[in-house]
C-alpha cells in the first residue's frame, strides 16, 4: 500500500468518526444545490447554514479539511497554473506554479489561533479567537487562485464559512477551483457548502454580496476602487489594496545580490504580485555598477531615447497605465513597442527614468522597471517614500548600513519591508514566515492569516483557577 492510499483510508475513518461524534452530518441530509448557485441570497444562506454546522464540528476537523486540501490541491496545480494564464491573458506558468504551491504548503492552519491565559488570585482569563460567520471574500484576477487558496486555508481554520466573489476575468477557473475545494471539504467532513459562489460572477453580485445582512465580514483583495467600495459599505472590511512597492539601493549594498534579487522579484509572474518591486531608486555612486550585473542576470536594458519613447509610447496611455499591457510578456511588451525582440526572452525590461515618470508613480503591473538615480541616500529615502506613496504595503531594500535599514523600515511603515532580498521574500518564498496572498494594507492587519478571520473573545472565571 503506497501513502496516498493509506492517507485515503485514514480520512475515510476520520470522516466517518467526525460524523458520528457530531451525529449531525450525512449524506442525507444534501442541500439541493452545491457550491455554485444562480443568486447571491441562496448562496450565502447556504453558506451561513453550513457555517452553523461547521460551529458545531470539533478542531479536528478544521485540521484534517486543510490537510485534505494540502494533499489534493497538489496535483491541480499545473492545471490552475496553465488556465489562469489562459483565461486572464496574464502571467507566466512556471511561476504560478511556484506561488499556487507556496499558498498551498504555507499558509498557517489552526494552529495560527493561539489562545492566552491570564492567571491570578482572582481566577483566570483567556482570549481565545472565534469565528466570524459567512466572510465575504472578494479575489483578484491577478492570483486567482492563490488567493482563494491561501483564503480557504485561512478563514476554514479560522471557523468561517465562505463567499467567493470572484474577479469576473477569472471566473471560469476560479468556479472551477470552488466546486473542488468544496468537494474535498465535504469528503473530508460531510458539511457542504463551506465554499460557494455564484454561476455568474459580476460586479453587480459582487455589490449584492457586499450589502447582505449575512456577510458577517468583507475581505477584499483587489485594487483601490474595490477596496474603497468596501469600506464604504458599514461592514467590517479586511482591506487588502494596492500597492507600488520601491526598491532602495544604496552605496553600501551587495550590488551583485541586488541586482539578482531585484531582477527575480520584479520578473514574478511578469511583475502582477501586488508586493512586486515596481521602481528602483538607486544612489548615483552605484547605479551604472547595478545596471551592468542586472543586464547580466537577464534584464534587458532600454537606452536610446527612441527606444525609450517607443516603449513609453507603448506602456503609458493618458499619463495612466496601458492595462492592455498588463501582466504580458516581455516579448510581447517589445512587439507593442515595436522595438527588436532578443532570442532570449529577456527576464526583465529595465529603463531609466526620472522620479516623478508614469512608470515610476503608477502601479504598472508588467515587467517593465523604472530605475531612478538619486545623488544620495537621503534623496532616494525621499523619493522612495514618495513611490509608496503611503499605501502602508511594502518596500524593500538593499544596503549593508543597519542604521539607514532601521530609519527606512521605520519610515515606511509598510506592511511588509524586505531587507538585501527580493520582495517575494516578504510572503515567505524562499525566505522565513508564512505566506499570505490577502495582506491588508489601509486597514492595517497586515499580512493576514487565520487569527485575523477572528472575533477575539475574553472569557473570564471568577475565583479559580490559578495553580501558581
Ligand atoms: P481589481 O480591483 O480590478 O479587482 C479586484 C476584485 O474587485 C475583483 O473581484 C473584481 O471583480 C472586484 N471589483 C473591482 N471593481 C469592482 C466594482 N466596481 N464593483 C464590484 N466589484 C469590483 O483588481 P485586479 O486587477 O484583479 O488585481 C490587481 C490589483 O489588486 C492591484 O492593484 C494589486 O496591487 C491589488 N492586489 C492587492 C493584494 C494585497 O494583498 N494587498 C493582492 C493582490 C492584488
Amino acid at each position: 500500500m503506497n501513502s496516498t492510499e493509506l492517507e485515503g483510508i485514514i480520512r475515510t475513518i476520520l470522516t466517518e468518526k467526525l460524523a458520528s461524534e457530531t451525529g449531525k452530518v450525512s449524506n442525507s441530509e444534501a442541500p439541493k444545490s452545491i457550491a455554485i448557485f444562480d443568486d447571491v441570497d441562496s448562496a450565502i444562506k447556504a453558506a451561513n447554514d453550513a457555517y452553523r454546522r461547521y460551529h458545531e464540528l470539533p478542531l479536528k476537523c478544521r485540521s484534517a479539511i486543510i490537510a485534505t486540501l494540502r494533499a489534493e490541491l497538489e496535483a491541480d496545480i499545473p492545471y490552475l497554473a496553465e488556465e489562469a494564464v489562459k483565461e486572464t491573458g496574464m502571467g507566466n506558468v512556471g511561476h504560478k506554479i511556484l506561488k499556487n504551491k507556496l499558498a498551498l504548503e504555507k499558509t498557517p492552519g489552526i494552529e495560527d489561533l493561539k489562545t492566552t491565559a491570564l492567571t491570578g488570585d482572582d481566577g483566570m482569563v483567556l482570549f481565545e479567537y472565534s469565528p466570524f460567520g459567512v466572510i465575504g471574500s472578494i479575489t483578484p484576477s491577478t492570483n486567482p487562485t492563490e488567493t482563494i487558496i491561501n483564503n480557504s486555508i485561512s478563514m476554514l481554520a479560522a471557523g468561517n464559512a465562505i463567499y467567493f466573489s470572484p474577479h469576473p476575468g477569472a471566473k471560469n477557473l476560479s468556479i472551477w477551483l470552488i466546486k473542488r475545494i468544496e468537494n474535498l471539504i465535504y469528503k473530508t467532513c460531510g458539511v457542504h457548502n463551506l465554499v460557494v459562489t455564484v454561476a455568474t460572477p459580476s460586479f453587480e453580485n459582487t455589490q449584492l454580496m457586499m450589502q447582505h445582512p449575512d456577510i458577517a465580514v468583507l475581505a477584499i483583495t483587489g485594487g483601490p476602487a474595490i477596496v474603497t467600495m468596501g469600506l464604504k459599505s458599514g461592514k467590517k472590511t479586511i482591506g487588502a489594496g494596492a500597492g507600488n512597492p520601491p526598491c532602495l539601493v544604496d552605496e553600501t549594498a551587495e550590488i551583485t545580490k541586488a541586482a539578482q534579487d531585484i531582477v527575480s522579484g520584479a520578473s514574478l509572474d511578469n511583475n502582477i504580485p501586488c508586493i512586486a518591486e515596481k521602481a528602483v531608486v538607486v544612489v548615483n555612486q552605484v547605479a551604472d555598477e547595478l545596471i551592468t550585473q542586472m543586464v547580466d542576470y537577464g534584464a534587458l536594458l532600454i537606452r536610446s531615447s527612441e527606444d525609450v519613447k517607443a516603449l513609453k509610447a507603448a506602456c503609458i496611455i493618458d499619463g495612466g497605465i496601458n492595462k492592455k499591457l498588463i501582466g504580458k510578456s516581455t516579448t510581447t511588451i517589445l512587439e507593442a513597442a515595436g522595438l527588436p525582440v532578443p532570442l532570449k526572452e529577456p527576464k526583465l525590461i529595465i529603463v531609466e527614468t526620472a522620479k516623478d515618470d508614469p512608470l515610476v508613480v503608477h502601479e504598472q503591473l508588467m515587467p517593465v522597471l523604472p530605475i531612478v538615480r538619486a545623488k544620495d541616500f537621503e534623496e532616494a529615502l525621499a523619493i522612495s517614500l514618495k513611490v509608496e506613496n503611503g499605501l502602508h504595503h511594502t518596500a524593500v531594500m538593499h544596503s549593508q548600513n543597519v542604521s539607514r535599514l532601521n530609519k527606512v523600515a521605520q519610515l515606511m511603515q509598510t506592511s511588509i519591508f524586505v531587507k538585501n532580498g527580493p520582495s517575494y521574500a516578504g510572503i515567505g518564498f524562499g525566505a522565513e514566515g508564512f505566506n499570505t496572498f490577502t495582506i491588508a494594507t489601509p486597514t492595517g492587519e497586515g499580512t493576514t492569516s487565520a487569527r485575523t478571520f477572528c472575533r477575539l473573545r475574553r472569557c473570564t472565571l471568577t475565583n479559580g483557577f490559578s495553580i501558581r
